[in-house]
């Protein structure tokens, strides 16, 4: 294969892709990329096409076919240029025109071009879908065979199939066992842990989009290819809330996994207490729903990493009431102790609903549009307002008066909203002065949170649509603007239902994050876990910091997310991961296995449509152990 003229940056760019899935989801209000929901491939979508071109200057396919049509169908809209910036900074654009201007050139010079054939197994798997719905042209295989995970390489699928139904489902994994071909279940990204790869059968999701409401039973039934956010939006134009997470992750998909967590676990749980039933089609092609009486009980749990039941072809999930006075409020704190208590104290009193206890780096980084800015306000809001983590939480009027009680000095929504649209002015001089002159014992947040300072931090910030945009690239700043006119996009408890910032986290630098389940009431445990998360990290050179940890099952357990930074690109960061996990496997089973209330959620992994309780409260810690 030739080699591409190479402009460094447009490959970079393509091979930073964090699959993170945002392009297929219209999140931003701007339409999605044209071709992607008519043809489903990932291939027609930016994220697609992304891996495309890396995969081409890598010389890893072949111009194919389905990529002269994939590269073909890019209108050069724009869209992806400003949904991949909202949440990675990077500008997708130069790739789609340096993709579409590779294949004008081969197709101009006349160059050959792979034509799959379609032999014996791809010919039964289009009986089943149609002939438009599974495909083994390597071009269209190769965007189902890579992640950003560090710790797996390309691998490549023979087949990649969309079924429409439960049954095409069903003949398919027969037809896959009576072949002994293996098969993987991909909802929308990949699960950014390799976990979505085979050398046989790929089964892409995305063609099962129902959604049917059942609203005097407070559920809805949702097929696999129904993504968190597009059911969020659903539920949310008729009065609820469904318990979801990652915006771009299927809901079915999330489920089986690890099931749903996010600071709305406070309330609303994760694994079995987000679905009333769920329908799979089994391992060995037979339907079962799990509330069957001689369904596999997948309501237990092992601690092993052991496969999924089966393909989820349906979930009927729970929907939770909205109240019209719910409001989001940040409590600051400077000392971690306090923030955790507060938050199990919030939890234990059954006062919030959505709950967390946040460090400067989500902090800052869910706030910020820009890296640069989100740098910034890292060292700013520690170091100038004395805030070194933030309780969030959602409430109602009650809780909003019971908090202010509780906590003093509060960051309501309102000041929230000016925080974030003055961002870029908060880093000023003008803040930095004023809060240096701030008398008394106090620490240097409590200017901000009173009431009567409101309309000097106001002077200060000057708040806007128009600020906020300051720091965006100067081409950008119109869309920006208009962006952040809309009052969801500063509102936090929108934010947290919708969790469209959330894959901020990885705009630096791919994330590789560690989720474990730890007793809210032993701290020492908690610091225990970050500091040597922390250690490990430090030695070996990894970018590191605390996530998040929010309150569970009323402030007797928690989830702690500590996270590890690297570019995945690089293969020395790669094996630095590699080699931290020596320590950090081991270390974390020991703690498992000697302190009750911890659990490593890798373990959970294909286990989420499991009790809660059976992961939360494992038997054990086993007699001949030391007990932490
Ligand atoms: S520029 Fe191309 S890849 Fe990007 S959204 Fe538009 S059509 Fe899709």
């Amino acid at each position: 294969m030739e080699h591409l003229t190479i402009d460094d940056s447009v490959r970079q760019t393509a091979a930073q892709c964090r699959h993170y899935a945002m392009c297929k989801i219209d999140y931003l209000r701007t339409g999605l990329c044209p071709s992607g929901p008519e043809k489903q491939y990932v291939a027609y979508y930016p994220q697609g096409r992304m891996d495309l071109y890396r995969a081409l200057v890598d010389d890893l396919i072949p111009v194919t076919e389905g990529l002269i049509d994939a590269a073909e169908t890019c209108t050069l809209c724009g869209i992806c240029d400003v949904q991949c910036h909202f949440v990675t900074g990077m500008r997708p654009m130069k790739v789609m025109q340096a993709l579409k201007d590779h294949v004008r050139k081969h197709l101009d010079e006349k160059k050959p071009v792979h034509a799959p054939t379609e032999d014996a197994v791809l010919k039964r798997l289009r009986t089943i879908t149609g002939n438009d719905w599974a495909t083994n042209d390597p071009a269209i295989l190769f965007t189902y065979a890579d992640d950003p995970f560090p710790l797996a390489g390309v691998r490549m699928p023979r087949y990649v199939v969309l079924p429409g139904s439960r049954d095409e489902v069903a003949a398919i994994v027969s037809l896959a066992n009576q072949l002994e071909i293996p098969f993987a279940i991909r909802g929308n990204g990949g699960s950014v842990f390799g976990f979505v790869f085979t050398d046989g059968i790929v089964l892409d999701m995305s063609r099962m989009r129902r959604i049917d409401f059942d609203v005097d039973n407070w559920c809805v039934s949702v097929e696999p290819g129904v993504t968190s956010f597009e059911l969020q939006q659903e539920a949310s134009r008729r009065g609820f809330r469904v318990n979801a997470a990652e915006p771009a992750a299927t809901v079915c998909g999330n489920i089986v996994c690890t099931g749903m967590f996010s600071p709305w676990s406070n309330v609303y749980g994760t694994a079995a207490d987000g679905f009333i039933d769920m329908e799979f089609v089994g391992r060995n092609g037979k339907t079962f729903h799990l509330n069957d009486k001689n369904a596999p009980n997948v309501y237990a749990f092992e601690h092993a990493m052991i496969p999924s039941p089966g393909v989820c072809t349906r979930a009927v999930v729970k929907l939770h009431p909205v109240t019209a006075d719910e409001e989001g409020v940040l409590v600051p704190f400077a000392d971690f102790d306090k923030a955790v208590t507060f938050a199990r104290e919030l939890s234990q009193r059954r006062i919030a609903l959505a709950l967390a206890v946040l460090g400067g780096h989500y902090i800052s980084t869910f706030m910020s549009p820009s890296q640069s800015l989100s740098d910034t306000i890292k060292r700013v809001v520690p170091d100038v307002l004395g805030i070194k983590y933030l309780v969030l939480a959602v409430v109602d009027a009650h809780g909003r008066s019971a908090i202010a009680r509780m906590a003093g000095n509060v960051i309501d929504g309102a000041l929230f909203r000016t925080l974030m649209l003055g961002l870029p002015r908060l880093a000023g001089r003008e803040l930095v002065e004023i809060v240096g002159a701030y008398e008394g014992n106090s620490p240097p947040y409590e200017f901000l949170c009173r009431p009567e300072m409101r309309p000097v931090v106001e002077a200060i910030l000057r708040p806007s649509p128009e600020t906020i945009a300051e720091s965006v690239d100067e081409d950008l700043r119109d869309f920006y603007t208009r962006l952040y006119a809309r009052p969801e996009m500063t509102d936090i408890v929108w934010l947290n239902m919708f969790r469209i910032v959330s894959a901020r986290m990885s705009r630096r630098k791919h994330m590789f994050a560690f989720l474990i389940y730890v007793p809210l009431d032993r701290l020492e445990i908690i610091k225990h876990v970050i500091a040597e998360f922390g250690r490990i990290a430090g030695a070996h050179q990894l970018d590191h910091d605390y996530g998040f940890l929010t309150p569970m099952d009323f402030g007797k357990r928690a989830i702690l997310e500590y996270d590890y930074y690297i570019d995945h690109t690089d293969p020395v960061e790669k094996q630095k991961i590699a080699d931290a996990m020596v320590t950090i496997g081991p270390w974390l089973d020991g703690l498992a296995a000697t302190t009750k209330g911890v659990t490593f959620l890798m373990y959970v992994f294909s286990q989420g449509c499991s009790r809660k309780e059976n992961f939360l409260y494992r038997v054990g810690p086993s007699p001949d152990r030391e007990e932490r």
